[in-house]
């Protein structure tokens, strides 16, 4: 590629803090709110204009939550619930309201008195030997410094640590291929009843889910307290309808790629949350592939939708309200750390001494090529944890990744990156890096057994 020569000699330092959070999906949200509680002077950079990454602007708005993870994750859903913005008791899966999730996130992380720079990217950094000094944003005033004592990566992406040099790997061994993204998006005015109505005359539609029935599916929706309803697949409709019209190569595949056109219930009534798309073949670190599969999801979406709106009684009068501000990236960088979780660590239910979090979710690796999605359960009853070291960013004194860009092998992240874990992991994270910067130690000096006793989820 061409390339031209910048010429940038200084630029504004609009910060110095004792940590500096980049990212500001669930995984940096925990670690600004934890590392301020602790009284480390704060920042949060974000480059959309609003909190909560894929629980918001990428509206992946249900909260997948293990029994093991308390704290801040905890804190977040029983505030929305108070608001009658979340779904109560469905744990472990936890409907949300994007738009009262974002509010809410504003006033928590301000009266923490952290600094939030919204859109504002991070874009490189600064480093001295193996110690970041500062990273480098770009935003509506330019190029800027903001400065740190402890740097925490939670962009998802590993964004900052990949600008500071620290290796890193993608998807899985044989071809780098990571989990297929998806565009979340949300349909309104859906009739509900109806709906239930179409699954209760043809059960082989609702293609299952947790070997629910579509009785039992309705005692969840219209009970009380109303609790998260994963309905309708349709996989006997698309395949009668597929058989019968004459849809493209693209329609065929965009109705056969998922199992079926999954959707669930929203804190707001009649609201579907639809999670079907599914873009192969991108590297989400690439902007102009990103750029394409951004226009791709919403070309997918709508097909989907009419699909809906046509076939399915309940959708015709449905509308899209609105497709998500950023791709739904499942894996892109695994930043390496001291060490990295595997999947036997997630299957054989590893501990370690030096762990920071419990966790229990299983292997789920979305076809990066095409159809079709691998589960593997953990064994019941079990959890396995998330050492300190895996948080550590290889070769850096100051530098730490949290989030779906911590130090997991592509099976392992698969497991491990549901929201509350994301949260969970942001809290330790933001815990460590307050005690260090407060004891001005270097983060691998951390007193573990003092620092897991401040832990709420360990
Ligand atoms: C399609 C899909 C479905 C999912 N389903 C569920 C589910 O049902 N339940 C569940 O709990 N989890 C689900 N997940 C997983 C979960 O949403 C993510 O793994 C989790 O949000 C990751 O959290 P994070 O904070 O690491 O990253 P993100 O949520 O991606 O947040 C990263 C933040 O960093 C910002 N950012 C990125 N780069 C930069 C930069 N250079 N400078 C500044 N800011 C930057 C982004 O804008 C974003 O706000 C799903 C994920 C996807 C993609």
């Amino acid at each position: 590629m061409d390339t031209i020569k910048i010429d940038r000699k200084k630029v504004n330092i609009v910060e110095k803090a004792d940590v500096v959070v980049a990212g500001a999906g669930p995984a940096g949200i925990g670690a600004a709110l934890a590392a301020a509680r602790k009284g480390a002077r704060t920042v949060i950079l974000e480059r959309e204009f609003a909190l909560g990454g894929m629980m918001t602007t990428g509206l992946m708005s249900k909260i997948a939550i293990s029994s093991y993870i308390k704290g801040i994750a905890r804190e977040i859903i029983k505030k929305l619930e108070e608001q009658n913005m979340s779904l109560p008791a469905g744990e472990p899966e936890i409907p949300i309201d994007p738009e009262a999730t974002k509010h809410l996130l504003d006033n928590m992380l301000q009266k923490e008195k952290i600094n939030i720079m919204l859109g504002s990217q991070v874009t490189g950094a600064i480093k001295e030997n193996n110690k970041i000094k500062a990273a480098v944003i770009e935003n509506k005033s330019g190029c800027q410094a903001v400065m740190g004592s402890k740097f925490i990566d939670a962009t998802g992406d590993g964004d900052l640590s990949k600008f500071s040099g620290a290796n890193f790997e993608s998807g899985r061994k044989k071809d780098g291929l990571g989990s297929a993204p998806t565009l979340m998006f949300r349909i309104f005015n859906v009739d509900y009843e109806k709906v239930f109505e179409y699954i209760k005359e043809h059960p082989e539609d609702l293609g299952g889910y947790r070997d629910h029935t579509p009785e039992e599916l309705y005692e969840k929706y219209y009970g009380s307290p109303q609790e998260y309803t994963h309905l309708g697949r349709f996989p006997a409709l698309i395949e009668k309808l597929i058989a019968q019209n004459d849809y493209s190569e693209w329609e065929k595949r965009i109705l056969t790629q998922r199992d079926g056109i999954l959707f669930f219930n929203q804190p707001q009534p009649n609201h579907v949350l639809v999670n079907a798309t599914r873009i192969t073949g991108t590297d989400c670190v690439n902007a102009k592939q990103l750029s394409e599969a951004m226009i791709e999801g919403r070309k997918q979406a709508h097909f989907i939708h009419s699909f809906l709106k046509k076939h399915v009684p309940g959708f015709e009068n449905s509308f899209i309200g609105d497709t998500a501000e950023q791709m739904g990236v499942r894996e892109s960088r695994r930043i390496m750390g001291d060490y990295m979780l595997t999947r036997d660590d997630v299957l054989e239910a590893s501990h370690f001494e030096d762990a920071v979090l419990k966790h229990s979710g299983g292997i789920e690796i979305h076809n990066p090529q095409g159809q079709g999605t691998e589960f593997v359960k953990t064994k019941p009853g079990s959890y396995y944890e998330i050492p300190y070291r895996s948080i550590l960013v290889k070769g850096f004194s100051n530098l730490m990744v949290a989030g779906r860009c911590f130090s997991a092998s592509h099976s392992a992240l698969s497991a491990s990156r549901s929201i509350g874990f994301c949260l969970g992991l942001g809290e330790s994270a933001g815990t460590a890096a307050a005690v260090a910067a407060n004891n001005s130690q270097k983060l691998r000096n951390v007193d573990i057994n003092s620092l897991q006793q401040q832990l709420a989820s360990y």
